[in-house]
């Protein structure tokens, strides 16, 4: 339908990018960026004056949005070609051909068009290769200084490679490594980097991603003092371990929880404060980052170093902490503790007190003393100190 509406126009039409790399993957992907050879913003609105659905012009980007009644989206955009003032920048936009369109893109596989106008709908545009390395599994950038350009580029290769299970090319990695060297990631914005982060996050097996990103030390590019070393990984290996755990089991711990938060309390644990403190801002993460990451340190030290560790002593613990805090405490407690943990969250669970605050009010308990002789009495029912049933000789 587009083709037509194209060739209506006298407008040549295409598919491209994710799309059409999946389409040939056989992987679903709703996701459909059209780019015209033309005005996309005018051809969009025409399309969508034609079908009677609603659209919305991204003036900035020379793009446009057409939203079917399935919610269902389709991007428009202008062929263009993009050029930077400075590297790590936003880039400026000038109209161009097709060809040139796609030379812009992030790799290979990302790269290639399908023409949609009806005389020549279905030719594959293919001008860099691309089918062969997306046949070969070869993440592969289109020229050298890509990653300069645009060094989130760096974050979406490992993620595309870690996805189709798929291999950086050689000669793609020497120049990740040399722009990654040169501190490039270190001038991009700091929501561009959350961004992709947040992506690597969503997809099935980020682990590797992460691992990748150590192997290439873009870890310590990102986040400075963090170093990717192998204490840090069985760290984040077992965060992955206990996330899962907890989201089958302990499904109450996970609800509000972020992942990209609980990972960089894992990366940042051995960070010093001032620099903690400039990863905050430079990401936006909450202000007290630094300082929930403190106490839950502080919360897991004080707990591994227990000789006889009860469940008074997790209670004590815990009742501070919120959940980023608790699975974070979980991650770096001892094996055994740590089975006493899920044990207390079991135990805590179904422990009932047989007196409430309003017995205790009766009975000339005031304020901060009845939230007091609750705990006391809870701590007492956890440690099995007295039954259950039996609190009121205790009050
Ligand atoms: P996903 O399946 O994760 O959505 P995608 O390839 O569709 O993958 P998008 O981020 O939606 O990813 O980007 C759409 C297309 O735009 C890509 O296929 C690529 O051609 C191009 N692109 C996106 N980001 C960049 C970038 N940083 N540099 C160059 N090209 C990019």
């Amino acid at each position: 339908l587009l083709g037509a509406y194209g060739s209506e126009r006298k407008t040549p039409v295409y598919v491209v990018g994710g799309f059409v790399r999946d389409l040939l993957l056989n992987v679903e992907n709703l996701d459909i960026d059209i780019v015209v050879e033309g005005d996309g913003p005018e051809f969009g609105k025409f399309v969508a004056e034609q079908l009677m659905i609603k659209y919305v012009v991204h003036e900035k980007f020379n793009t446009c949005s057409l939203f079917f009644k399935d919610g269902f989206r389709i991007d428009v955009a202008t062929a263009r070609t993009e050029y930077y003032e400075s590297p790590a920048e936003l880039p400026k936009v000038e109209v161009s051909t097709i060809k040139k369109d796609l030379y812009r893109r992030d790799f290979s596989i990302n790269a290639m068009a399908i023409k949609l106008n009806q005389e020549t709908f279905g030719t594959l545009l293919d001008f860099f290769n691309s089918k062969k390395d997306l046949e070969e599994g070869i993440i592969k950038v289109l020229y050298s200084l890509s990653f300069v350009e645009d060094p989130t580029r760096i974050l979406r290769a490992i993620r595309f490679e870690q996805r189709y299970n798929f291999q950086i090319d050689e000669q793609t990695c020497e120049y990740m490594k040399k722009t990654v060297k040169n501190e490039y990631l270190e001038k991009v914005t700091g929501p561009r980097i959350r961004d992709e982060l947040e992506k690597i996050l969503k997809e099935p097996k980020p682990l590797k991603s992460i691992r990748r990103m150590g192997e290439f030390k873009i870890i310590s590019h990102l986040f400075p003092f963090s170093y990717y070393t192998p204490t840090l990984d069985k760290d984040v290996e077992k965060l992955f371990e206990l996330y899962g755990y907890f989201e089958k089991n302990y499904k109450q711990y996970t609800q509000n929880v972020r992942f990209l938060h609980l990972l960089l309390f894992v990366l940042l644990q051995y960070t010093p404060e001032e620099t903690v403190k400039f990863i905050e801002y430079r990401y936006g993460l909450p202000g007290n980052f630094y300082d929930n990451l403190a106490e839950a340190r502080e919360s897991f030290e004080k707990l591994n170093e227990l000789k006889h560790p009860q469940y008074s002593h997790f209670f004590d613990c815990i009742k501070i902490l919120n959940s980023e805090q608790i699975i974070f405490v979980a991650v770096k407690l001892k094996e055994n503790l740590r089975e006493k943990l899920f044990k207390y969250f079991d135990k805590i669970e179904n422990l009932e007190l047989s007196v409430n605050g309003k017995e205790l009010k009766d009975k000339g308990y005031y304020g901060k003393e009845i939230k007091n002789k609750l705990e006391e009495l809870t701590k007492k029912l956890l440690n099995d100190e007295i039954k259950p049933g039996e609190e009121r000789k205790y009050i």
